[in-house]
């Protein structure tokens, strides 16, 4: 299997909650490897670019208030398969459809304050990373 790298976002709900130690556990326990890691308050300049395929949508506005609202971690994963682990391990957007165990059935708030944020392919996982991280911050 191939060793893969994603990107992941622990969510304003989450931090303000104090479950950035929780959240990193379930990742880890997944097998996957926090190899960068950084918690900041995210602009709303770059909540808007970030989700910026979500910008038709009706939740947009109310998502890049939500993601300003407070601090967030903003991290690079590495594991077999990381992308699809990590998707499987955060569980799905509605923490009501979410399987049990998962990061977002344990912890959501909501389907918009829904815990962490994760990569949906390789190809995104490789944008979303160079658009927090440079290369020298990764440390494998
Ligand atoms: P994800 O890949 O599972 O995070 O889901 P999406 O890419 O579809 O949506 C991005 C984020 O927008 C989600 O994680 C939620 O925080 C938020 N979101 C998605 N759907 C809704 C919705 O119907 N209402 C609201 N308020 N927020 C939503």
């Amino acid at each position: 299997m191939a060793i893969e790298r994603t990107f992941s976002i622990i969510k304003p709900d989450a931090t303000r909650r104090n479950l950035t130690g929780q959240v990193n556990a379930c990742l880890e326990e997944a097998g996957l490897r926090i190899i960068a890691q950084r918690r900041i308050q995210m602009t709303t300049a770059q909540a808007e670019s970030f989700y910026g395929v979500h910008r038709e949508r009706g939740f947009f506005r109310d998502l890049v208030t939500f993601m300003t609202s407070g601090p967030v971690v903003v991290q690079v994963l590495e594991g077999e398969n990381a992308v699809a682990r990590n998707r499987e391990v955060m569980g799905a957007t509605d923490p009501a459809k979410a399987a049990a165990g998962t990061i977002r059935a344990r912890f959501a708030e909501s389907i918009e304050a829904n815990s962490v944020h994760g990569s949906d392919s390789a190809e995104n996982a490789a944008i979303e990373i160079a658009f927090f991280f440079a290369g020298t911050d990764l440390v494998g």
